[in-house]
């Protein structure tokens, strides 16, 4: 059995893989702030997943966290996750010490991408080559697997495409620079573009677009425009077979697939190029509550640590 921790800004989910690929139930618990507030999540979490399934964490063949910020998977630090208060930390080596165990450390984007490989795999019976995992969250980033391995790039930076600069006249990203794609479309995107209290600024911008507000459907083009532009870069950079789209803004569900579907098909009638390439067949959008992250953190040993052969 493995044991996958994903650990979010706000909440820390975790899931068990029986050996048949089974799914546990799940444990969900809010995130601590802070470096010893963190590690303290995680071995609560770990009791709490150990406690479900009536066994010692050693019974777990492998345990992977998935976290956000800048992750050496190979060491097991985490630097710069700063929604969580943390600008350095052994994450993996501290919970080894504790646990007894040895504990995998992935970027939270790069895990959920082994994970939605995973879904696919089981919901098509066959092993998908080439994927990616759109994350639209509040910010915009994608993992990529390529013949069934997670690519990291030299320095883990392979698929941080929502800081790649699409209009040099945008706004200022949060990165420095101008127009990057994380200000089309994220969850910073809309709450620029779309200002509301709702507690769920991008249901209400589509649902006003849906209800004919016309200011409303100009904002929901340009956000859709976006996660286009994201797909079809990750089509034309690493030729994947899907793209699926996950984070907080999946929850969107059919809405956020058609009308992103309906912005390619425009520009494969534009482009005799783009129609060749099938854009549009190519996206999916994540089933509503599937844990990608802690399903692929608990893979991770799975896919080795290999780096790219960049
Ligand atoms: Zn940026």
């Amino acid at each position: 059995m493995r044991l996958g921790i994903d650990i979010g800004g706000t909440k820390t989910a975790a899931v068990a893989i029986g050996a048949d690929g089974e799914l546990s139930d799940q444990v969900r618990m809010p995130t601590g702030f802070g470096a010893e507030a963190v590690v303290a999540t995680a071995i609560r979490t770990v009791e709490r997943m150990t406690a479900l399934a009536g066994v010692g964490a050693s019974a777990f063949t492998s345990i992977g966290i998935g976290i956000p910020g800048a992750v050496d998977n190979a060491t097991g630090r985490v630097e710069h996750a700063v929604n969580l208060g943390l600008e350095g930390l052994d994450l993996g080596p501290r919970l080894a010490d504790r646990l007894g165990v040895e504990v995998r450390i992935e970027n939270d984007v790069k895990a959920a991408a082994l994970g939605a490989h995973h879904l696919l795999g089981v919901a098509d019976g066959i092993r998908v080559s080439s994927m990616a995992y759109l994350n639209l969250g509040t910010g915009l980033a994608a993992g990529v697997v390529l013949d069934g391995r997670l690519l990291r790039g030299g320095h883990g930076v392979a698929g941080e495409i929502g800081h790649i600069p699409v209009d040099p006249a945008g706004v200022r990203c949060g990165c420095g620079q101008r127009g990057c794609l994380e200000t089309l479309a994220s969850g910073l995107a809309i709450a620029r573009t779309w200002p509301t209290a709702s507690e769920h600024p991008a249901r209400e911008l589509f649902a006003a677009a849906e209800a004919g507000d016309a200011r409303a459907q100009a904002v929901r083009e340009e956000f859709l425009t976006g996660v286009a532009s994201a797909v079809r870069l990750l089509a034309l950079t690493v030729d994947v077979d899907t793209v699926v789209i996950g984070g907080g803004l999946a929850a969107l569900g059919e809405p956020l697939l058609v009308g992103t579907r309906r912005i390619l098909n425009r520009w494969a009638d534009e482009s005799a190029f783009i129609a060749s390439i099938g854009l549009a067949a190519r996206v999916q959008v994540i089933p509503f509550g599937f844990p990608a992250a802690a399903v692929g953190a608990a893979l991770v040993g799975e896919h080795q640590w290999l780096k790219s052969s960049s």
